[in-house]
């Protein structure tokens, strides 16, 4: 799904780079491998996290980084700078901390100044080759700061680094070990990593060619559906990335759309901005399924939606959509930013749907295949008025206090956003303690959950 062109120092969408014609060469990812592009934002929060741990930052400036989501009980992201993947950033909520866990070739873009050990020459192959532990024979150095847990790079007497690992045990034990390992070293897929900097423009250029393609292939998938369904038609607009590219899209192959917005009432005060400067943007009325009082109506009996307990978008969404598409059209065609790689549920879904809560919408996904790198790509080309919440961090937008959303996104939207989440902590406060429930359901986000061990008795 990924390429690098490295002559253009940029991410390619195909084998060949649209800018300079030079083969471009395939990223192996972690899967799903849905890659999004660093935003300074980004960029600032994995520089912040390498420095506190080894001293130096791992991007370069100038550089183009892309971040890949993993799969992790709460946040992790695969950075990749210079067409590999240099590192990964992980999220621990219980200590409310982001670990920096490097590649071997963060080496191509920093030298570790704490967290490392120098090992023998000789015991280099064994490390290199076969994966071997540090053993304390062969340590000859290890920084004092190195703590057991931490993670490390490890070197040779010149100073290249030949892996990475977690140590063991603390410097001041190390020293006084005759025997036993000291880093276990971590094996990865290989990676390339090269240096060069470029810019989103540039990049924009190197995937030229499969834009254009993956455009026109959308619009007359468009026209298509639009021909063969005699039906008024809308964009669905959320505010976000995904669907700000199918209104792009519905414009160039129909003209002027409306755009459909379900306001759920919990929409970060961005979101509501960026809808209407959108539809001021390309003329487009905006039609308003508002859901903010069937959503606290629903709370009152039900308490807070969980990540099991998803009784919000029903009641929040599909209800208000449902009333809207009745009383302006009766029945209607939706476009909609739906992506097969945004999860295995939607990788199964169908291009045009029903759905089944939502009988008066017919539902069409033009950009089904794109990966998230085309879309941002795409919206840099159209130079498209996206939501500015993705440059604060943000990788998805929807409600602001989706339980869904991993808790390293929530910690940030409680400190982006304090006003906003002191509301709704009010008012799990007041849902906690109503039902007796401990600190810990709203403290440390266990409301997220509702099949919590031990709580069977919290019943509504
Ligand atoms: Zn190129």
């Amino acid at each position: 799904m990924l390429w690098w062109c490295d002559t253009c120092h940029t991410p390619a969408l195909a084998r060949v780079c649209s800018s300079c014609g030079s083969r471009s060469r395939e990223v192996t990812l972690t899967p799903p491998g849905d890659a999004r592009p660093a935003f300074p934002a980004d960029v600032s929060l994995v520089n912040r996290i390498y420095s506190e741990h080894f001293g130096e930052p791992l991007i370069p400036p100038g550089h183009l980084a892309l971040l890949n989501k993993v799969p992790d009980p709460d946040r992790m992201e695969e950075i990749i700078v210079g067409g590999g993947v240099a590192g990964s950033i992980k999220y621990i909520p219980d200590e409310s901390r982001w670990e920096a866990i490097p590649r071997p070739q963060a080496s191509v873009f920093l030298s570790p100044r704490r967290k490392y050990v120098v090992v023998d020459n000789g015991a280099v192959p064994s490390i290199q080759g076969e994966g071997a532990s540090v053993l304390a024979p062969g340590l000859v150095e290890i920084e004092p700061s190195v703590t057991r847990g931490d993670e490390v790079f490890v070197l040779d007497e010149q100073g290249n680094v030949v892996a990475v690992g977690r140590a063991k045990v603390d410097a001041r034990d190390a020293e006084r070990m005759e025997r036993g390992p000291v880093v276990r070293t971590r094996r990865n897929f290989p990676s390339i990593c090269t240096r060069g900097e470029a810019t989103w423009d540039d990049a924009v250029r190197s995937c030229e060619g499969v834009l254009e393609e993956r455009e026109a292939e959308a619009v007359s998938f468009i026209r298509d559906v639009a021909a063969r369904n005699a039906l008024p038609v809308n964009v669905s607009y959320s505010g976000g990335k995904d669907s700000l590219a199918t209104l792009l899209l519905a414009r160039k192959a129909l003209g002027l759309v409306p755009i459909l917005f379900a306001d759920t009432g919990l929409e970060f005060p961005e979101t509501c901005r960026n809808v209407e400067e959108v539809s001021r943007t390309f003329d487009a009325p905006i039609v308003r399924a508002c859901g903010k009082e069937a959503f606290w109506k629903v709370f009152e009996t039900n308490g807070p939606p969980a990540v099991d307990f998803r009784w919000c978008c029903r009641a929040a969404k599909l209800g208000p959509v449902e009333d809207a598409i009745r009383e302006k059209w009766g029945e209607c065609l939706s476009f909609i930013g739906q992506r097969k790689y945004e999860s295995n549920r939607r990788m199964a879904s169908k291009r045009v749907w029903r759905n089944p809560h939502l009988k008066r919408q017919l539902s069409a996904a033009p950009i089904h295949h794109w990966t998230a790198l085309q879309v941002w790509l795409y919206l840099f080309r159209e130079n498209a008025p996206y939501n500015p919440l993705y440059e604060t961090g943000l990788d998805r937008i929807g409600c602001f206090m989706c339980p869904s959303s991993d808790i390293a996104v929530l910690r940030q939207i409680e400190v982006s956003h304090p006003a906003l989440w002191q509301e709704w902590r009010a008012r799990l406060e007041d849902w906690q303690r109503e039902k007796g429930l401990p600190d810990s359901w709203t403290g440390e986000a266990r409301w997220r959950i509702k099949g919590v061990p031990g709580e069977e008795d919290y019943n509504c």
